[in-house]
């Protein structure tokens, strides 16, 4: 296959507009997108009737509106081109179907913002995201509001975001005499991990099926510790759904790139080529749905949670963002002249003092149910948050901070605007692979984002601090009567009050949990104690200063998340106490009546071999397991049942997490325990080894 060639046939961008639409039109359209104006309602109907007419082409008979509600998932409604004129049938897409939808919102999360009087929202046509085809419809891409406007999805903000940065970014390039500049966009390259396993086994998992991972599942006797599996080749089974996996995406324009295997058996990544942070989230979220689809054709199932496997690797997100101006200079990188340098340091520092003042809102950007089982794990990133430098950035910017002071045989005086640093990009051999935000360059590299999840979050919390610090920054600078010199200044500054945020050593060892509370950092170690940190009045007074948030939608945010938090884990609990009572229960109590049988029999036989003892230690080991597992399986509902009474959601999450979650490990504990004690033909499901070991 040609990659050129299919590369976004389905997709109805620049190049397609170009060519279908008038001139005027086309032109209309661009500047609308570019300078984010309303589009006139003539001009809504011409697109509209092109857009249908190249997806009647291309054998599409629907449209939809294609909307990221606040779930993990996108959303999509259904309805066909086609239209009744004069009795006859004809095919028809009006301005107005492109640009605005209603969607009952009372069907998504929205939090406090709907009541159920006011059940109406509405969708409205995004055109910084082209419109794609996709199992014969007309996908086009739009942000999903209240009918009071408030945003009840993950596009909204983001987009908001983006012109936030924009803003702040555009008078720090201004300061620096930069006036060919015209847009700052936030660039995203995310890395998706998952894990590739046989359908016929995940059929017989009821925890994988509904829960998407195993509540269950002794250790393996051969992990990951051989490491064999990282970059390894790829199986057959495995190569033939990447390739149909990166044809379907090309076809979607995603830029699908590298596809390798990951460090877990059956774990796998795919890297896209980074693009402007919007196109990547939708681009994001495509790839998810898109892996799952490709996957049943192959009779395999895509798992997207974030820990899958207990014992095992976990699979994350890593979310690569950086800063491009639309004069393709890539902020974040540094130049080769001393005043493209201190431009340079001046960005990086903003995004060092971002990280370090709103740590706790890049951590509950990251908060799940799922994502709590992976950060602290030893394999990803702690629920610290620190930045890697790498020593030698790390050395200028202290060379910096101490001015001429410093002066000394070894380390010569850096002061911006004057000296040009040493040769760029770093050795990027020494990149530190347990660091939560990681400058790798020319980018940086937030590794805490979990693999399920959308990525929106986590870029409109990356935007919107940079952006304040931003803003900071021009405020001072744009009053000052030495440029230079007031730049030294404030750089030095944020350096002195920032750095502890820099950590350049291993974020896994526990010495480093220490380390960090000396320092001051946050650790909120699950996602019930950070989420509620989203409605402090702070951080409501930073989102509304950069109008991606008001009041009310931080508020029903965060209701929202600590609900959906709630409501995995009540499924969890459900799903673990069923599966005790009808499939684990019985079978042990099978692998025990044939144990009795076994120790009867043996004691029958009038050969001297003693009273048996290991058969009836086993026996009343396993027989005490069961006990113990429905005892705590009681215990359980309980629980569960005392949740109820729990009115607010805040003390609800904490009980969840405090209560429910320990009840439901130690029944694992006590379960996994049975199944390396009882015969595997008596064991009700497939174990990690059948499981991961299979494709
Ligand atoms: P690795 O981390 O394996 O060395 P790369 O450095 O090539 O891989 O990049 C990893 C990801 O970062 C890719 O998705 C890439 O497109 C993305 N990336 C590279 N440059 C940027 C940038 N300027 N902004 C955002 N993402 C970027
Ligand atoms: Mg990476």
């Amino acid at each position: 296959m040609n990659i050129v060639e299919v590369f976004a046939e389905n997709v109805f961008n620049d190049k397609v507009m170009k060519e279908k639409l008038p001139a005027l039109v086309y032109n209309q359209l661009k500047i609308t997108r570019e300078q984010g104006s309303e589009l006139d309602a003539s001009i809504a109907s011409v697109v509209a009737t092109a857009m249908k007419d190249w997806a009647l082409e291309k054998g599409a008979t629907h449209f939809t509106h294609w909307f990221q509600p606040m779930t993990s998932i996108t959303a999509e409604k259904h309805d066909s081109f086609l239209s009744k004129l004069d009795g006859k049938a004809i095919s028809e897409f009006s301005g107005k179907e492109l640009t605005r939808g209603e969607a009952d919102a009372s069907s998504f999360p929205s939090g406090s913002l709907r009541t159920t009087f006011e059940a109406r929202g509405y969708t409205s046509w995004d055109p910084n995201s082209y419109a794609f085809i996709k199992d014969e419809t007309l996908c086009i891409p739009t942000a999903f509001c209240s009918y009071g406007g408030e945003a009840l999805d993950k596009k909204t903000p983001l987009l908001r975001s983006m012109e936030a940065i924009n803003t702040q970014a555009l008078r720090i390039l201004k300061l620096f005499g930069n006036t060919e500049v015209t847009r700052v966009l936030s660039t995203v390259g995310a890395e998706q991990e998952y894990f590739l396993i046989d359908k016929d086994m995940y059929s017989k998992r009821k925890d994988l099926v509904l829960t998407g991972r195993t509540l269950f599942g002794a250790k393996l006797p051969k992990g990951q510790e051989l490491e064999d599996h990282y970059f390894g080749t790829i199986r057959p089974r495995v190569k033939a759904f990447m390739k149909e996996l990166d044809e379907e995406l090309w076809k979607l324009g995603v830029y699908a790139k590298t596809e390798h295997n990951e460090v877990a058996p059956c774990q796998h990544e795919l890297a896209p080529i980074y693009t402007r942070s919007n196109v990547a989230t939708d681009h994001n979220q495509l790839t998810m749905e898109i892996m799952k689809k490709v996957a049943e054709k192959h009779n395999l199932v895509c798992l997207l949670h974030e820990k899958p496997f207990a014992n095992i690797n976990g699979s994350g997100k890593h979310n690569n963002w950086s800063l491009a101006t639309n004069t393709r200079v890539n902020l974040l990188e540094a130049g080769s002249s001393p005043a493209e340098n201190a431009q340079f340091i001046l960005f990086l520092t903003a995004v060092i003092k971002a990280v370090d003042e709103h740590q706790d809102l890049l951590r509950l950007s990251v908060a799940s149910a799922g994502n709590d089982h992976r950060l602290g794990g030893h394999e990803a990133p702690p629920a610290i948050i620190s930045m890697f430098l790498g020593d030698e950035l790390e050395d200028i910017l202290l060379a910096i901070e101490k001015g001429e002071k410093a002066q000394n045989k070894q380390r010569k005086v850096m002061k911006l605007g004057v000296n040009t640093l040493p040769a760029f990009p770093m050795d990027t051999t020494d990149r530190n692979r347990t660091s939560p935000f990681a400058f790798t360059g020319n980018k940086f590299e937030f590794r805490m984002p979990g693999s399920n999840y959308s990525i929106s979050g986590a870029n409109v919390i990356l935007n919107t601090i940079v952006a304040d610090t931003l803003m900071q920054f021009a405020d001072t600078l744009e009053k000052a009567k030495d440029f230079n010199s007031e730049l030294n200044t404030l750089v030095a500054k944020v350096i002195t009050e920032h750095k502890r945020i820099i950590f350049n050593g291993n974020n896994y060892s526990s010495s480093w949990v220490e380390e960090a509370e000396k320092r001051g950092l946050l650790n909120l170690k699950s996602a019930d104690e950070a989420i509620p940190y989203f409605k402090l009045e702070e951080n409501i007074a930073l989102f509304e200063r950069h109008k991606v948030f008001n009041r009310k939608e931080v508020e029903s945010r965060t209701e929202i998340l600590l609900d959906s938090y709630v409501k995995t884990i009540n499924i969890e609990a459900l799903t673990m106490i069923e599966m005790v009572k009808r499939e684990i229960y019985p079978a042990t109590n099978l692998f025990l009546l044939d144990l009795s049988k076994t120790i009867k029999a043996k004691k029958d036989l009038t050969l001297d071999i003693g009273l048996a003892s290991e058969d009836l230690e086993l026996f009343e080991h396993i027989s005490k397991l069961t006990q113990k597992t429905l005892l705590e399986v009681k215990n359980l509902e309980k629980l569960l049942d005392d949740a109820k009474k729990i009115t607010d959601i805040e003390t609800l999450a904490h009980f969840y997490h405090n209560s429910i979650l320990s009840s439901m490990s130690y029944i694992r504990h006590l379960c996994d325990e049975i199944e390396v004690n009882i015969g595997k033909n008596y064991y009700p499901m497939p174990t990690y080894t059948d499981i991961l070991f299979s494709v």
